[in-house]
């Protein structure tokens, strides 16, 4: 999977298509995704010993990896704050890191 925790990503399909988000959690067995503020559903509480009355809370529920790209920062980039594919590229290090298959810039998330 090529979504991190943490990754600036712009939603593909769904009710949220278009929209661009910060990766909150990431279930790599299910490969599904949390985003912040996006996919949010209402979920009903039961009344409990804290919570008397039960209650709604408002959540983010996941949505499919495969729906989301990680955001290309390099300005130069045609695809510049766009979701962009994404390639494995390897370093002279031997690092392996994720690269914007346009233009080849590193896609990181502590910019
Ligand atoms: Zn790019």
């Amino acid at each position: 999977m090529r979504i991190r925790n943490g990754d600036d990503v712009q939603v593909i399909n769904g009710d949220d298509n278009g929209k661009i988000g910060k990766i909150k959690s990431v279930n790599i067995k299910s490969k599904r995704v949390v985003i912040e503020g996006m996919n949010l559903v209402v979920k009903h509480l039961k009344p409990s010993q804290k919570n008397p009355k039960g209650g709604r809370i408002q959540m983010e529920a996941s949505i499919a990896s495969s729906n989301v790209l990680p955001i290309c920062k390099n300005k130069s980039c045609a695809k510049h704050n766009k979701g962009v594919r994404v390639k494995m590229k390897i370093l002279n290090n031997s690092e392996k890191i994720r690269a914007c298959v346009k233009c080849d810039h590193e896609i990181s998330n502590n910019e």
